[in-house]
Parts: C-alpha cells; structure tokens; sequence
C-alpha cells in the first residue's frame, strides 16, 4: 500500500487534511519515537475534520452559550469516519498480511489522553498556533484531530515548511489572538496559560474558577473560542462536515438547567460532544453559576 492511496482514501471520507505519521523504532528521541513507543505502531493516519463557525442568535437574558465545535458530537464523527477507513483497510490490505487484517491494529485516538497536538505538527496536518491550537492550511483550527495507527510501514509527511510554517510569524506582537483572550491567557509564545483559561475550567479542570477569571466568563455554558474567533487563519471557515450526532442548540437557559436533577441533566446531554462520560453535571451547574454569576 502507498501513503497517497491511505490519504486520497481519508480525503474521500470528508477529512479536511489527513497526514501519515512514519513512526521510527530504536532509541530516538522526539515526539513520534516517544508515540512510537507508546503505541507500538509503525504508521500513524491523523486527520483533521472540520467542524465550521456556526453564526448564532444573540441570547436572552438566561441563555448561555455552547460554542460551535460542541454543538455537534464532531469527536464521534471523526471516529466513526476513521472506523469505517479501517474497515476498508483491513480487507483491502488484509490478504497481504495476517496482522494487517486484525481489528486490534487499528486504533483511533481522538480528544484522549495521547498528546495529538504535537504528533500533529511532526506531521505536518498543521503548525502549533501561538494559541496553542493545530492550525491547518485548508481549515485553520476549526478542525477536530483524530488519529489511526496503521500496522503497515509507510512513508511519513514532515512538518509544513515555507509560508504555511509560518502563519504566526506575519502576526506581529501582541497578536490578534492573545489581544482577544479575555483573560490574558494567551502568552503569545505558543502557550497557553492554562490557571487562566475559561475553556481549561469549562472542562472541568481546577478545583474552582479562580473570581479573576469568573469576572471573564461571560455567557458561555461551555467553550470559549475567543482565540480561534481572532485567529487570522479563520476569518474564511470552511463548512463544518456534515455531522448529524449529539446535536446541542446554539442557547440554554442557564436557569432552567440548574433545576435539573443529575438524571435529567444528563439526558439532555446525552450522546453530545458534553456527554457525561468524561464531564460531569457538577461541571455544568458550576459553568452555568459561573456564567450567571458574571
Ligand atoms: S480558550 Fe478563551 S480563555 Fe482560553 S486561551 Fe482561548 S480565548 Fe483565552
Ligand atoms: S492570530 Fe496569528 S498568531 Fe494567533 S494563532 Fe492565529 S495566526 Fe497565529
């Protein structure tokens, strides 16, 4: 198999970008080495599928924000796509090699705890913004990243060189991004500080929302997207795919939700990208009492 049938093949299942990732054995050092170790994978798919910039209706008075890329369950899109390209992997290149036709060698990774922001880069799917996110050349960041491991050796993608390596540095300082964050989170260097990031306590992190960053939250239920918002690279987004799972409504009403018990909290969220398998409905009340507290 070639690494141009394996990427025609991603693009074919309505990725924006797909990349291979060669993932060295031995005693490298680096991020694929490290992955490889991990993994214990030779190749590496990663895909970016765009999930767009949804215009939406300013809110009443209750109502909260969910942002774009959580109004659609766009991480299980991604990983149903990839689930069916590993089908057609196992029996197109299943004859060829036993282990190349076992489901166990196609792994998916997307939103989990393999650090795919990095990986991505190595591979050229985009460059690390200076606000921290993968930029691509075809969908700026408004992409979700998912990976497949591939049992067969394939020759890799290197990381974008030339003017697509570059967005960030035509940007000047401060740029737009860290000049939109709310909370001054965006460092500028292509970190982010993370004690003061809406979205990192939108997540749940941290044992509470510290009153400087609470004063920031606005209305926002879930998601901040201030430094994608200004992100030069996305002033023309692409469409999001077509995604017809775990859809949210642009508005809640934050009232409304907090007299939920857990059951029906998590009912209305169920099967969505806030499905509480990994956030809890503590995390939402303490969103939305954040929110309608500031
Ligand atoms: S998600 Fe929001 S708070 Fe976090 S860095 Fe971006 S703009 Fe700042
Ligand atoms: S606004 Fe400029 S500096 Fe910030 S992430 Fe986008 S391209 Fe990079």
């Amino acid at each position: 198999m070639e690494r141009s049938a394996i990427i025609r093949a991603a693009l074919e299942a309505g990725f924006a970008r797909a990349r291979v990732l060669a993932l060295p054995g031995g005693e490298e050092s680096g991020n694929a080495a490290a992955a490889r170790r991990r993994l214990d994978t030779p190749s590496l798919l990663v895909t970016a599928l765009p999930h767009g910039q949804d215009t939406a209706l300013p809110p009443g008075a209750q109502d909260l924000a969910i942002a774009p890329f959580a109004r659609r369950n766009y991480y299980r899109e991604a990983v149903r796509r990839l689930q069916r390209l590993a089908r057609n992997f196992r029996e197109l290149y299943g004859g060829e090699e036993t282990e190349y036709a076992l489901k166990r060698n196609y792994r998916i990774f997307c939103n989990s705890p393999v650090p795919e922001k990095p990986l991505a880069a190595s591979c050229g799917l985009g460059v690390m913004g200076r606000n921290g996110l993968i930029i691509t050349p075809e969908a700026g960041s408004l992409v979700v990243i998912a990976a497949l491991t591939l049992p067969f050796p394939l020759e890799g993608d290197g990381p974008l060189d030339g003017e697509d390596g570059a967005y960030c540095e035509k940007c000047g300082m401060p740029p737009p991004c860290a000049a939109a964050c709310p909370t001054g989170a965006v460092r500028g260097d292509g970190f982010i500080s993370l004690e003061k990031c809406v979205q990192w306590y939108a997540s749940g992190n941290g044992e509470s929302v510290p009153p400087e960053v609470a004063a920031k939250w606005g209305k926002r239920l879930y998601g901040c997207t201030a430094c994608q918002d200004a992100c030069v690279r996305n002033s023309r987004p692409v469409p999001g795919a077509p995604c017809s799972g775990g859809h949210l409504p642009a508005f809640m009403n934050g009232e409304e939700l907090l007299k939920l018990p857990d059951d029906e909290l998590k009912a209305r969220f169920r099967g969505s990208a806030l499905d509480f398998s990994w956030i809890s409905p503590g995390v939402i009340r303490r969103n939305i009492r954040t929110a309608l507290g500031s």
